[in-house]
């Protein structure tokens, strides 16, 4: 990533990294953290219990429905959305910390979300991560064993609306080795195109 332009803001700081819930965002994100400790990783505010691992104020900020409901009130969230029942959003002011920094960031969101900032910030580059194949989901998607399988239902119908929507997205990457993905999503957050 190059030094900024003086007088020049740059462009397309921000990235926004969606795709199917199974696909691999939190694998190719925690790569592309190892490729660049440069890039600030939003951590999201979310309703959602934390699964066995998950650590609050790592992997989310784990918050109950007043307190989220409070943020969304009072502006502190730069997207939100409601997701298999669950409500998740970025808290603002990090990430614009981080851009004023002239520090890349990264936003690992659900699709709803995505269109909220393509909205708000036209500048943010959307990037979907693909599975190799729908069969791949959703074999990826119940051979995780951490969900119901109701849960994994409601997982795999926001899947599909999801991909139906790849379209909309400036990139797509398809996630069929971590590495291999991670790269070139680096590779698309170092190359300005518009
Ligand atoms: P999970 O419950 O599997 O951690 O996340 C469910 C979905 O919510 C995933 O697609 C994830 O990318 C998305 N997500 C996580 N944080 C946020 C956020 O801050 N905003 C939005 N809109 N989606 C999020």
């Amino acid at each position: 990533h190059g030094e900024p332009v003086p007088g020049q803001r740059p462009r397309r700081r921000l990235t926004v990294v969606s795709g199917p819930s199974g696909v691999g965002k939190s694998s190719v994100v925690g790569e592309l953290r190892r490729l660049d400790p440069d890039i600030y990783f939003s951590v999201s505010v979310t309703t959602r219990p934390p699964r066995p691992g998950e650590v609050d104020g790592v992997h989310y900020h784990f918050v109950d429905r007043p307190v989220f409901d409070k943020m969304v009130r009072a502006g502190e969230l730069l997207e939100h959305a409601e997701f298999t029942g669950n409500c998740y959003g970025t808290p603002r002011e990090p990430v614009e910390r981080a851009l004023a920094e002239g520090r890349p960031a990264v936003l690992e969101i659900e699709l709803q979300g995505a269109r909220q900032v393509r909205e708000a910030m036209p500048d943010a580059r959307l990037v979907m991560l693909m599975p190799p194949s729908w069969q791949e989901l959703v074999g990826r998607l119940t051979g995780r064993g951490t969900e119901e399988e109701a849960a994994v239902a409601a997982r795999l119908a926001e899947a599909e609306r999801e991909l139906a929507a790849a379209g909309e997205f400036d990139a797509r990457i398809v996630n069929a080795d971590v590495r291999e993905a991670a790269r070139q999503l680096l590779d698309l957050m170092n190359t300005d195109f518009s």
